[in-house]
């Protein structure tokens, strides 16, 4: 009888919805085991052809994969593989490689094998991140090429047949371009976060994905079952019977309790009480307007610019930028389209290299508008593009990451010398266009007031705003139990700032995680939030509560809330609201949170 394994629970970062299970692949790039040996001098020719077509071969693989993901993903995602196809072309390493084998008399792929690895060593030690990138491309390169000549058809992903979850330690573009919808089930890595390519691939084909689980590629061996939730981000190796079936009911649960949720869909925001609320949704790209539109939300809350800018080799033009501002703009107007400043930095790291070097603390170094100040002709090229878009539709502009009053004088500054150059040019944007700050650091709830009389609506990004309140790292599942949104400070946080915006007659929305998570709407509505914006998918779930809540209900439930002393207690009051709320809709204590 075979051994019954042990269930292993690991927790993750919450990447991409759904529940499946199946049988792991593991995808483990080894180190390729090069031997060396003598080659006969008269066979040097013969040995310098077989490498030529070996980086031919290799050159027509990667134009496949670069092919394939463009068909997926489109053209701006499959850059990176421009850089790839670079490295078969430097003639400095294809002529070391042929020498070294003439001098040495040794076979082809270890003389390629000594010289890439000496390439890349001598780039790794470099500080500047585009050239350690550098170190990166021809590592996967030179894998690829050594592959061919060792008669390996390389890693197999394109070649397995039956349904798998994929378990790696990170993926990179040239692995997620050969994914198969049909054949993986889930993404589970390592490394990674919510922004990094494996996710955008893992949401945009629909499959669940958890990422950041640092170590999950040593617990999990090839064909062992593999239970993944993309809603918790909870993976179970060697689930039980008890665990399958426990999962079992939640997901039929979550499936009839989504059909009731998608019924709300055609109807109004509106609480039983008759007060309408703004529900609207969080993108980060042209190809999500169609879901805006599908799920009748109100606008743009949170338009993330970053996925433009990233998997490429060169930042977009004014004219490529403004291409899709004004696409997105023009398609849901009159509803207005919040769009989010560059945040790059602390995940979000861009292809375009030296412009942040390796930074110790990433989330605290130079990310959103920090870097946007630093580099300043690439901060106004972004404004140009999103004011010109303006003239298209109903714009806002949306700054992140502001800690105090001088950035924000100094982004409007900015703002200022862009209208004025455009007002020059006589090109048309919108001279109301709004502009917001988010509310995402600790610094800058703080001065909220100060904050209020240079802009014109908040958006709180309470995502980061716990991970620099609480100092836990929101991607580092060591501290992810201290991560918790129902935290007493979160709560006194938001309800400061929903005060001074208050008073002041502005806007307020809130558009991190917490606000697309119907188990702290009712408390977000309750607290005095106008707005939420979360992505899509959620906007069923978000109107069907809003119809069932009452202004009295929402704010006693803050009230009582902002009187606790611990999240646990904070905690228990939400639980007890979202199962009175809900309790007719679901069987008796199926643990759907
Ligand atoms: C946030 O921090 O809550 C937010 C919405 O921004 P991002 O997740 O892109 O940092
Ligand atoms: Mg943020």
């Amino acid at each position: 009888m075979p051994k019954k394994r042990k269930e292993i629970f690991l927790k993750g970062v919450i990447a991409a919805p759904g529940v499946v299970q199946g049988r792991a692949f593991v995808l483990l790039e080894k180190d390729l085991d090069v031997s060396r040996y003598r080659v006969d001098p008269k066979e040097a020719d013969k040995e310098s052809e077989r490498f030529r077509e070996a980086l031919s071969q290799t050159r027509q693989q990667i134009e496949n994969r670069k092919a394939a993901l463009i068909s997926k993903l489109g053209e701006q995602e499959a850059q990176i593989f421009d850089a790839h196809l670079l490295v078969l072309e430097d003639q400095a390493l294809i002529d070391e490689t042929i020498e070294k084998q003439r001098k040495s008399g040794y076979n082809i792929e270890y003389c390629f094998h000594t010289v890439s690895n000496r390439y890349i060593e001598m780039l790794d030690q470099i500080e500047d991140e585009y050239l350690r990138e550098r170190a990166t491309d021809i590592r996967d390169v030179a894998r690829r090429v050594l592959s061919y000549l060792m008669g390996n058809s390389g890693f197999s992903l394109e070649h397995f047949k039956d349904e798998r979850v994929l378990v790696a330690k990170n993926l990179s573009p040239s692995d997620t371009a050969v994914i198969d919808k049909k054949r993986i089930l889930a993404i589970v890595t390592d490394l990674g976060s919510r922004t990094s390519h494996a996710v955008i691939v893992a949401r945009k084909i629909s499959i669940p994905a958890v990422v950041g689980l640092h170590n999950i590629t040593e617990k999990v061996d090839n064909g062992d079952p593999i239970l993944v939730d993309g809603y918790t981000g909870v993976v179970i190796v060697h689930p039980s019977r008890a665990t399958l079936d426990r999962y079992g009911k939640i997901s039929a649960a979550r499936e009839s309790l989504q059909n009731v949720y998608d019924e709300s869909l055609p109807l109004p925001a509106k609480s039983l009480d008759g007060r309408s609320f703004d529900l609207m949704a969080n993108i980060e790209g042209r190809e999500d307007i169609e879901a805006v539109r599908h799920t009748g939300a109100q606008g743009v809350g949170l338009f993330r610019t970053e996925a433009l800018f990233l998997n490429r080799q060169h930042y977009p033009s004014e004219a490529e930028q403004f291409d899709v501002y004004r696409e997105v703009a023009a398609a849901l107007q009159p509803q207005p389209v919040i769009i989010r400043t560059l945040d790059l930095g602390g995940d979000k790291y861009a292809n375009e290299r030296g412009l942040i070097s390796r930074e110790d603390n990433p989330f605290m170094g130079l990310r959103g508008i920090r870097f946007c100040l630093k580099y300043k002709m690439l901060f106004k090229t972004q404004l140009r593009a999103i004011l010109r878009a303006s003239a298209f539709g109903h714009v806002g502009i949306l700054y992140p990451m502001i800690s105090g009053l001088d950035e924000l004088l100094e982004a409007n500054a900015l703002l200022d010398e862009v209208k004025e150059e455009l007002r020059q040019e006589k090109q048309a944007f919108s001279e109301e266009a709004a502009v917001g700050v988010m509310i995402e650091i600790p610094s800058a709830a703080c001065i909220a007031d100060i904050l209020a009389d240079h802009c014109t609506f908040f958006s709180i990004g309470t995502n980061d705003l716990i991970q620099y309140l609480m100092a836990v790292d929101r991607i580092n599942d060591e501290v992810a139990q201290l991560y918790n949104p129902h935290h007493p400070a979160v709560l006194r946080t938001i309800k400061a700032v929903v005060d001074i915006a208050k008073q002041r007659g502005m806007p307020v929305n809130v558009c991190g995680e917490m606000a697309g998570d119907v188990f702290y709407l009712p408390l977000l509505f309750g607290l005095g939030t106008d707005s939420l914006s979360a992505v899509p998918r959620s906007l069923a779930q978000m109107k069907y509560w809003v119809r069932k809540m009452t202004m009295g209900n929402v704010v006693a439930l803050a009230e009582q809330a902002l009187e606790q002393k611990d999240a646990e207690t904070v905690y228990a009051l939400l639980k007890a609201y979202y199962y009175r709320q809900i309790g007719d809709l679901i069987e008796p204590n199926a643990a759907l949170i």
